[in-house]
């Protein structure tokens, strides 16, 4: 009854060359957790996961994490485990190379659930996380462009109206990263990013608030991604898993999730990824995209989608 499913992020892939490179950056993530997963921890399955989607620089989070309006990385990760409900998370840490493995060991070796910034970073140095520049040069060259789009045009909407300014510039919002998994025991989930694009200095989205953008309880685990304000609103990683505790399954969860994003936010805003303790997976979304890749016991390749 093993299952894990990832997400590469919620919007819209506006250059459709880059979508068969996606579908094999989620592919291969699911098959670095699956690898975990035969093993026997959904824990070590997440971690990897969404390690392999960090390293991955097409991707939002890690390595190609996007960056602030004054040219900084700021990103944030949170894992949490659904049967003792310990979690761990960092907002606003940069330089080092793999942010969810950092929240697994604020999470294994703090009582505290979230650190941020300049202490997020004095902890993972302590932990022997080395010096690492996520920043890359398409990243740069995609933040210059933006910028001067949106300011030097005397766009200052990124302040308020921060969901209708991406139904205009959807690159704003762009492949964070997550991973749910059932191991047959435990359901654990995890959720990375950089944010989104040219987000105020210091802004924490939903990624490492838990029961925001992630959450896993015994009943089911979901990871969020699209624009992180909304889930924190609604707290959407910990409704859908209400939804199944109800008795829905993953994927009418994920649904009623998404449906619920869509009532009170519009089209265009949210995706949800989960797992349920019948190890069933879900995923759904109100965005044109979301690269997901899942396995599931009896599958001998993963189904991947975007
Ligand atoms: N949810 C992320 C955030 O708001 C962004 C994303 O999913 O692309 O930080």
């Amino acid at each position: 009854m093993v299952a894990i499913i990832v997400h590469g992020g919620a919007g819209t892939i506006r250059n459709e060359d880059r979508i068969p490179k996606v579908i094999v950056g989620v592919r291969e993530a699911v098959l670095a957790g699956w690898r975990e997963l035969k093993r026997g921890s959904a824990l070590d399955a997440v971690e990897e996961a969404v390690k392999a989607l960090e390293d991955n620089p097409l991707f939002n989070a890690g390595t190609g994490s996007v960056l602030t309006l004054d040219g900084r990385v700021e990103m944030d990760a949170a894992i949490m485990r659904g049967k003792t409900l310990e979690a761990g998370a960092v907002a606003g840490i940069w330089g080092v190379k793999n942010p969810i493995s950092v929240a697994r060991k604020v999470m294994e070796r703090t009582d505290h659930v979230l650190l941020i910034g300049e202490g997020a970073l004095k902890f993972a140095r302590l932990l022997g996380f080395e010096e690492y520049d996520p920043v890359t040069e398409e990243r740069l060259r995609q933040w210059e462009e933006l910028r001067k789009k949106l300011l030097e045009k005397g766009e200052t909407r990124h302040w308020k109206r921060l969901n209708e300014l991406i139904k205009e510039y959807p690159e704003l919002l762009r492949s964070t990263v997550g991973a749910v998994a059932f191991d047959g025991e435990e359901i654990v989930a995890g959720t990375s990013t950089g944010g989104v694009f040219l987000k105020v200095f210091g802004r924490v989205g939903d990624t490492p608030i838990i029961g925001g953008g992630t959450y896993a309880n015994e009943v089911a685990g979901a990871s969020c991604t699209g624009l992180g304000e909304v889930a924190i609103k609604l707290a959407l990683a910990k409704s859908a898993t209400d939804f199944v505790r109800l008795g829905m399954n993953a994927q009418a969860a994920s649904d009623a999730a998404i449906s619920l994003a869509t009532k009170y936010f519009g089209r265009d805003t949210m995706g949800i990824i989960m797992v349920d303790s019948s190890g069933n997976v879900g995923f759904a979304k109100n965005t044109r995209h979301m690269s997901h890749a899942f396995m599931m016991e009896g599958m001998k390749e993963p189904e991947a989608g975007v």
